[in-house]
This record gives structure tokens, C-alpha cells and sequence, in this order.
């Protein structure tokens, strides 16, 4: 009784802050300035003013400054465990039935890859939903019954490719996007593991990570071009009244955002680089439809945005985490993916307010 007046309760807040804020949020996380970085003598464009929590401020090349406000700001000091506490939220109600988007959007380099996949010794966001979904499975047990899935998947140049795959020598299987019943997408044939809890799950996204990057003579250039989808279908049943939910929860590692001079990219390169461009624009342009509540959502203009479809929208919930460097180097770039995930939020960035 109490789990459901909880979930009574937890639906009546929700609803509340949707009303106030949206489904919609976006965190910007900024990296630490690397070895190599401060061997070169790089500082920082990046300040941060204690008072305000959620703002940035970027010192540009004329020593202006462009201010901008995100839902949340992770400076450089901000470990795993502080990007995954602000995220668990949004990825856990996935077990109450919303269908959820997670995305890291950014410039290669600016960690989109270590905030969703992390390292051994500091796991991301893909590896602490998983743990924490079957915590909170084994918690609500005596009322809940729920049935965990994993798929990967990778979208290169409009392709896409399953990662979980058994034999990565296998000649790629060729997946496409179907309309399902009820009005939602599916990918036929992708694969889909059930997964029983924490021991197996870090040697699946691995082994899905590096089917990712076969094919390639240099693994961190092929991965910074395709998206990679890591999907996770949680089916509930309730053991009181015999409910069943099935829901989605995407998490998301998109290509690279950085430009590439027309002039220097040909061949294989430009390709690519179109293809990044236009599905990043489109997957732009999908949410700040939803955020602005227009009529058309520009779903079908992309095989990512295709996908995600019947989990972007409704009453289904999307973080962005706009990833960037604090290198002067970068300045170009950084403004780019403030500006684009600004957009997508729908509030823009400000001149900077005269302190008092
Ligand atoms: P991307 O996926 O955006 O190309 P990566 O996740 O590969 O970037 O990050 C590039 C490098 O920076 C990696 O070596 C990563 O471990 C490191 N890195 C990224 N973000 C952080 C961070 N917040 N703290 C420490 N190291 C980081």
C-alpha cells in the first residue's frame, strides 16, 4: 500500500515540475584540463562563480564573456558519482513506466564516452542505471515483478549495426526501423539480452563497445563518428493487481559534434561528416519542437531520430548533457554545443549580468 501511495505521490510531483519546467532537461559537464593541455600551458575559458551553481560563463577570444544557464553545471572537479546522483531520477522512473532519452552531445574528446560508458575504475552513467535499476527491483519485489532487456545498437552514416552480436566476424546484419503497433518503432531482428543483475552487465557494454570500433584502424576516431544506442526495456508486471508496463530507456553516445573544414574532409570523411551534421540537426530540431510544443515533430528526417521516436515526446523525459572542454583551443567548439544545447532547451544564453 505504501509503494503505491508513493507512486501516487511521486506522479503528482512529477506532473507538477513537468508543468513548471517541462520534460526536458539539459546539464552541461565540463572536463578537467588534460596532461597535455597543461604541458602546453592551455588555461581555462571557462568560470565558474561559486553563487551561481547552474551558470557558466565562457571568456571569449575579445575578453567578453557569453553567460549561459543549464538545468544543471558539473565543473571540472565533479566525480561519476555527482553526474550519476543528479541523473538517477530521470533513468530509474523508467520502472514506473515513462519511457526515457538519455544523450551526451559534444566535440570528440570532451568526454560524451566517459560520462555514459566510464572506466573500470569509474563507471558512467550505462553501468550505474543498470545497478541501480536492479536495486530498486529487488527493493519493490514482494510487489513488483520486473524483467530487465539490453540491446545495443550503433548508427554510422544513416547504417544501422547491432553491437551485441555473438561472432563480430559475422557479416553485419542490416537493421531498419519499422512501424510497430500502437503507433511505435521498432528495430526487427535487433538483439535483445535479458539481464539478471551487475556481474554480467559490464562484460556485455564492453564487448558491445568493442564491436563498436571493429573495422577501424583506430578505435577512438571510428567510435567519435557513429552514434552508439544502448537500450534498456524494462517489462513490469504487478503482482497486486496484474498490471503490466513496458518501457524503454535510452542512453545514448552520439557521434562527435566538431565541424569539419569542407576543404580538408573528402571521400569517406565528408560523407560522414554530412551524416553526422544532418542527424545532429535533426535530433536539434526534434527537441526543441517538443520543447516549443509545435505541432510537427520532424521525427522522420533522420534513422536516429526514427528510432527514438516513440521515446522523444509525450510524457516521456530527455536529458541532454552537453559535454565541453575548458581549452582555449576548443573555445570555437565549446560555444557551438553551448549554443546547440541552448537551443534545444529552448533558453538561449545572455549577455553577462553587471554584478551589483
Ligand atoms: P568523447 O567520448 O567525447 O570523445 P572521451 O570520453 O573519450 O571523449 O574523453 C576523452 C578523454 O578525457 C578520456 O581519456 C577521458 O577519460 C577523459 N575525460 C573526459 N571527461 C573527464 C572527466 N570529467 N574527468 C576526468 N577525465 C575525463
Amino acid at each position: 500500500k505504501k509503494y503505491f501511495e508513493e507512486c501516487v505521490e511521486r506522479k503528482r510531483l512529477y506532473n507538477e515540475v513537468i508543468e513548471l519546467k517541462g520534460n526536458i532537461r539539459v546539464f552541461c559537464r565540463c572536463r578537467p584540463l588534460n596532461q597535455a593541455e597543461i604541458a602546453n600551458g592551455s588555461t581555462s575559458v571557462v568560470d565558474f562563480d561559486p553563487s551561481r551553481e547552474n551558470e557558466l560563463q565562457i571568456i571569449c577570444s575579445d575578453s567578453s564573456k557569453k553567460q549561459f544557464k543549464f538545468d544543471h553545471v558539473f565543473r571540472p572537479g565533479s566525480d561519476q558519482e555527482a553526474v550519476f546522483a543528479q541523473t538517477s531520477p530521470i533513468v530509474t522512473s523508467v520502472l514506473d513506466g515513462y519511457n526515457v532519452c538519455i544523450f551526451a552531445y559534444g566535440q570528440t574528446g570532451t568526454g560524451k564516452t566517459f560520462t555514459m560508458e566510464g572506466t573500470p575504475e569509474n563507471k558512467g552513467v550505462n553501468y550505474r542505471t543498470l545497478e541501480e535499476l536492479f536495486q530498486i527491483s529487488r527493493e519493490r519485489s514482494n510487489i513488483m515483478n520486473y524483467e530487465l532487456f539490453v540491446s545495443m545498437l550503433e548508427v554510422y552514416n544513416e547504417k544501422i549495426r547491432d553491437l551485441l552480436v555473438e561472432k563480430s566476424n559475422q557479416p553485419p546484419k542490416k537493421l531498419e526501423v519499422k512501424q510497430a503497433a500502437e503507433g511505435t518503432q521498432e528495430v526487427p531482428g535487433l538483439v535483445e539480452a535479458r539481464v539478471y543483475g551487475t556481474n554480467e552487465v559490464w562484460g556485455l557494454l564492453q564487448s558491445g563497445s568493442r564491436i563498436r570500433s571493429v573495422g577501424s584502424t583506430n578505435a577512438n576516431e571510428l567510435s567519435s563518428r557513429s552514434h552508439c544506442l544502448l537500450r534498456v526495456t524494462v517489462k513490469g508486471e504487478n503482482l497486486v493487481n496484474g498490471e503490466r508496463t513496458s518501457s524503454h530507456l535510452w542512453l545514448v553516445d552520439l557521434a562527435g559534434s566538431e565541424r569539419v573544414e569542407r576543404i580538408e574532409a573528402q571521400g569517406e570523411r565528408l560523407k560522414e561528416s554530412q551524416f553526422i551534421n544532418k542527424s545532429l540537426s535533426a535530433l536539434g530540431d526534434v527537441i526543441s519542437a517538443l520543447a516549443s510544443k509545435t505541432a510537427h515533430i520532424p521525427y522522420r528526417n533522420s534513422k536516429l531520430t526514427h528510432i527514438l521516436q516513440s521515446s522523444l515526446g509525450g510524457d516521456c523525459k530527455t536529458l541532454m548533457f552537453v559535454q565541453i572542454s575548458p581549452s582555449a583551443a576548443d573555445l570555437g567548439e565549446t560555444l557551438c554545443s553551448l549554443n546547440f544545447a541552448s537551443r534545444v532547451r529552448g533558453i538561449g544564453c545572455g549577455p553577462v549580468r553587471k554584478q551589483a
